[in-house]
């Protein structure tokens, strides 16, 4: 058997937390935390011939791409219960246009929008609701403005849990709103900000018995790590040159430098792949502090870009990522939201829709390939974090007036008045 505990990722601290309480920051100096493992001997190749045979499996807890990895992540307590909706297993596509116009470069997609509720929080949340579950949790809450809103409030559903949701008053999108409460969960509209609601989120959390599911809980990051398993199985354990994320409050960086350097402590890749970080322009904290050769970062007050999720001005795992970046000897970049925009575009011409955050990472390369950061046909994977549908406002808000004409005829139920529209539209001579 594996063991599990948490343990401060501070060097001057370090210290192994109370395995009875979970918590979200170290008792003795406040700092992150992180699971730590003492894995089991494994043999590598008897590992992924197991994993692999899972697939064939119908057990839900080999279907999910979460827990058919469950070495990876050995947490669990004999008799826990698994929270799963089948989460993971999303899938890693080539692009044509993409990757001709980020670099050249052989570009790669995993698509994390093609999780239950929409988003690649669904990976860190069957791990955490997993591991409240086994706590006797009767409620959980987070302050959200998107996608974790949505993914806990469908896993709290399945293991029936109530569901508090913090959110700034009339600032959450339409789609992600309906999810949670479609879900079931009590959602809170408080304060003209984020950080406000996530403020009065703390402050209350102990009076209400609430455990809270929001970036610091160290047991996302696991569930959100096992996409590296994952993905090189898919690409026959060949890493690939870099892996591309966006960066909000840094979460799946450090989930994904956390799994790579697990997977090669256990043998089971050689080459580790350098992870990238792409931020929007308007929210870069991240990205000045590393540029700037700061050692602490300074939040941005007023974060600002279109892309919502990664609209974040002072992010929760800094230290977490900036330690993947040194480690895998990767770096961060940022983009416009003109160049967001023009790299939706360009994955939509590949048939692959995104959230505005996730194509941010194609915007990413192209800049780092023109400025020579990234070499001409470089062996990428982008992390698409989010699916088409969860902002569809933004596709409608930014359809030129040409594009509308061509795209869209409004036409007269009529037979001859639509031949005569289409002739036209479709450039067929009359
Ligand atoms: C949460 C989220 C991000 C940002 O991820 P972090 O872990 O906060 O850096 C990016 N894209 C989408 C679609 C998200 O939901
Ligand atoms: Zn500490």
């Amino acid at each position: 058997m594996s063991t599990a505990y948490l343990q401060c990722i501070e060097e001057r601290c370090g210290r192994p937390q109370d395995p009875k309480k979970d918590l979200q920051a170290c008792a003795f100096c406040g700092g992150l935390l992180e699971v730590k493992y003492e894995f089991e001997e494994f043999n590598p190749e008897e590992m992924r011939r197991a994993w692999h045979q899972r697939r064939l499996s119908g057990e839900p807890i080999d279907r999910s791409g979460v827990w058919r990895f469950r070495e990876l992540i050995p947490f669990l307590e004999p008799g826990d219960r698994i929270i799963s909706l089948s989460e993971g297993s999303t899938p890693l596509v080539g692009t044509r246009r993409a990757g001709w116009w980020a670099g050249p470069v052989h570009l790669t997609i995993k698509h994390q929008g093609n999780n239950p509720t929409g988003s690649f929080k669904d990976l860190g949340m069957t791990a955490c609701i997993t591991r409240a579950a086994s706590r006797g949790v009767r409620r959980v809450g987070c302050a959200s403005t998107g996608n974790t809103s949505a993914s806990m409030a469908a896993y709290a559903a399945r293991a029936g849990m109530k569901a508090l949701l913090f959110v700034p008053y009339r600032q959450i999108s339409a789609a992600k709103l309906a999810q949670a409460l479609d879900y079931g969960a009590l959602v809170v509209e408080v304060g003209d900000t984020f950080d406000e609601a996530f403020r009065l989120l703390r402050e209350i959390a102990p009076e209400l018995d609430l455990y809270l599911v929001n970036s610091l809980n160290p047991f996302r990051i696991e569930g959100q790590k096992t996409i590296v398993a994952e993905m090189l199985e898919q690409r026959a354990w060949r890493p690939p040159d870099y892996i591309v994320v966006p960066g909000g409050n840094l979460g799946n960086s450090s989930a994904i430098g956390k799994g790579l350097r697990e997977l090669k402590e256990l043998g089971l890749i050689e080459k580790v792949p350098r992870v990238v970080v792409v931020q929007a322009a308007g929210a870069n904290p991240f990205y000045q502090m590393m540029t700037s050769g700061a050692n602490e970062l300074t939040p941005v007050e007023r974060p600002d870009t279109q892309a919502t999720a990664i609209r974040i001005g002072h992010p929760a795992n800094w230290k977490k990522a900036q330690r993947v970046l040194e480690w895998t000897g990767g770096f961060v970049e940022c983009v416009t939201d003109e160049e967001i925009f023009e790299a939706k575009a360009m994955l939509a011409e590949d048939g692959v829709g995104c959230e505005p955050a996730s194509a941010s990472t194609v915007a990413g390369v192209r800049k780092l390939v023109r400025a020579g950061r990234i070499p001409w046909h470089a062996d990428i994977v982008c992390v698409l974090t989010g699916n088409q549908l969860k902002d569809t406002e933004y596709i409608m808000r930014h359809r030129s007036e040409s594009q509308e004409s061509r795209q869209r005829l409004r036409v007269e139920p009529d037979l001859d008045a639509l031949r005569k529209a289409l002739d036209v539209a479709l450039g067929v001579p009359a």
